[in-house]
């Protein structure tokens, strides 16, 4: 009966330890069998890529490094109490507004100080972006920012912004699928695109100036139901969980 593939490897295997045990013949065994991989290996084309003379033909959405587009930022703070390396560096300060009906609490709304994210302590695992509520940070596939001083790789957020250059925009929805745009119309309003900010100041005022968000969030059991039914793990379960808090918090505020 012919042997199959394992049964062939295992005999050739156990023959190689038979050879290789021989006292003189081992050595020179092992030798011949090293040189024959480096022969083999020779003849074939190289397939290193001369990075950096030659750039690598990397995909769009390649995950370089985490942008941030801070005019989204409402420094609720949930990126930086989920990132498991707490990398995330966050400084702000509470700006106090008129209220908006005459006799009313004055207003308070926060203003972002300082966004950093350590990339020495980073380990890309992607959760800040997935649980930031307000579509503030971004995948960018730009990846040219190695060093050799881990005391640079603490990146401030005028890089950050930078980086959003480089994130492709959003493909464009699938039939039938529901417009984020007008779900989330209240933030959007807070980032006028380019050239628009005059029709911008003659609108309401941007929606980030109106959310309150000292409460902590807290966790949306049907939304992390549904994360562990993904599969997804339970850290990370439970920082959608939250995301899905604020947002059903913000659109009861709307
Ligand atoms: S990718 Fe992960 S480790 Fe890096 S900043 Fe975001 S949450 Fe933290
Ligand atoms: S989760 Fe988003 S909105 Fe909240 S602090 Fe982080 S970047 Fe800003």
């Amino acid at each position: 009966m012919a042997m199959t593939k394992e049964e062939r490897t295992a005999k050739l295997r156990e023959l190689e330890q038979k050879i290789a045990s021989k006292k003189g013949i081992g050595a020179l065994y092992g030798l011949v069998k090293g040189m024959s991989v480096t022969m083999r290996t020779m003849l074939k084309p190289a397939i290193t890529t001369q990075y950096p003379h030659v750039k690598p033909d990397l995909p769009e959405r390649t995950r370089g490094v985490i942008a941030l587009k801070e005019e989204n930022c409402t420094v609720c703070m949930l990126c930086s109490r989920e990132c498991p390396d707490w990398c995330i560096y966050i400084d702000s300060h509470k700006d106090v507004m008129p209220p908006k009906t005459p006799g009313a609490r004055a207003r308070t709304r926060n203003v972002l100080d300082r966004f950093a994210i350590d990339y020495a302590l980073c380990m890309y695992c992607g959760i800040c972006v997935d649980v930031c509520p307000f579509d503030a940070l971004f995948w960018s596939p730009h990846f040219e920012y190695s060093t050799d001083d881990l005391s640079t790789l603490t990146h401030e957020m005028d890089t950050l912004a930078k980086w959003m250059d480089f994130v492709p925009p959003p493909p464009p929805l699938e039939d039938g699928a529901e417009d984020p745009s007008q779900e989330g119309a209240a933030a959007d309003s807070a980032t006028p695109a380019a050239g628009t900010t005059e029709a911008a100041e003659t609108q309401a005022p941007p929606a980030r100036e109106e959310r309150h968000d000292e409460e902590p969030p807290q966790i949306d059991q049907e939304a992390y139901d549904a994360a562990i039914a993904q599969g997804k793990p339970d850290r990370e379960a439970r920082a959608l969980a939250k995301k899905a808090w604020i947002l059903k918090r913000r659109k009861a505020q709307s």
